[in-house]
């Protein structure tokens, strides 16, 4: 029997699955993040019980994707105490001895919509997650999108809605997307949490025009066939057509966009789309097996 492993790591749980050659899930857990020590031990507790032929890990981060750096695989700067500069892919490749995809929580989102969810048709997509933080990943020509670095979409500068006078929710700038438009922004702004706004209060209106100012420099830049909106704040289904709407207005006629309810969609994976990216890229690494696993 064929075994692959997918570890969602996040700053809150880490997310562990084992699933067959089809990719069905046949186990999952879901660990609460605490030192690396406990939480590794953890992790590995978990697939000790398969003969796992790979696995594929989408971390929160900063993370070091850069297979020339000495630090590759690691978490690097995250604010999360005791977090810092773990080699988490280095622990688990060591562990297990098989091929390790090693990319972002988003990007592996985005990879699992784009084949299985609501990116099927397509071979360039962007996820974006709109929820404690802002993070997108991006899938280009059927390839997660990696540089010196990964994308860090949640943090591009956006210009001000008008009389728009909070004090950012990023302690590292004062104009983001995420300090301005992240579930703690909202909860600066009104004094209550997002989920318990109601659907009509005005925030709703601020909250579309920076994810559009987001969207439309993200549609300029890359051209993707279609952006998924995912994240606790998403679930605010209102803002999708405010979105749509105020996206064409920025946009002012210059781009002609795809069709805008096929175009800005939520996601169909649920709550899977970063196993299901992991599952699938966990799956690729092995298939190529990959110089970086030789060596
Ligand atoms: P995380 O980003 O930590 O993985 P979430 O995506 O659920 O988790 O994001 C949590 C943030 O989103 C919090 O700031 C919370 O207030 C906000 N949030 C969660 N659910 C909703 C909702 N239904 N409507 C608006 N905001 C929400
Ligand atoms: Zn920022």
């Amino acid at each position: 029997m064929t075994y692959y492993g997918s570890i969602e790591a996040g700053g809150t749980k880490f997310f562990c699955a084992v699933a067959d050659e089809q990719l069905n899930i046949i186990e999952r857990i879901n660990l609460p993040t605490r030192s690396p020590k406990v939480t590794l031990d953890e992790v590995f507790a978990f697939f000790d019980t398969y003969p796992l032929i790979a696995l594929g890990i989408g971390s929160f981060g900063p993370i070091d994707v850069n297979s020339k750096s000495s630090t590759y695989g690691y978490i690097t700067s995250t604010p999360k105490p005791g977090w810092q500069n773990i080699d988490l892919l280095g622990s688990l490749k060591e562990r297990y001895q098989v091929p390790v995809a090693w990319t972002t929580d988003v990007n592996a989102a985005a990879y699992g919509e784009m084949h299985l969810g609501a990116g099927k048709d397509t071979e360039s997509c962007i996820y974006l997650t709109v929820g404690t933080g802002v993070g997108g990943g991006a899938v280009v020509n059927g390839t997660v999108l990696q540089g010196f670095s990964h994308p860090e979409m949640g943090h591009i500068s956006v210009q001000r809605y008008p009389g728009d006078t909070v004090e950012s929710a990023c302690p590292y700038h004062d104009n983001c997307l995420e300090g301005l438009a992240a579930g703690p922004a909202l909860e600066k702004r009104t004094g209550i949490k997002g989920q318990l706004l109601e659907a009509t209060h005005d925030i709703w209106e601020i909250e579309a025009f920076y994810i559009a100012q987001a969207l439309m420099n993200y549609t300029l830049t890359l051209s993707p066939e279609k952006i998924i909106l995912g994240g606790g704040v998403m679930k605010q289904t209102q803002l999708f057509p405010k979105i749509r709407a105020s996206l064409e207005r920025q946009l002012g006629g210059y781009v002609a966009l795809p069709v805008l309810e096929d175009y800005i969609v939520g996601c169909d994976l649920g709550d899977n789309s970063g196993t299901m990216g992991c599952l699938l890229l966990a799956k690729e690494k092995c298939e190529i097996k990959s110089d970086e696993f030789v060596s």
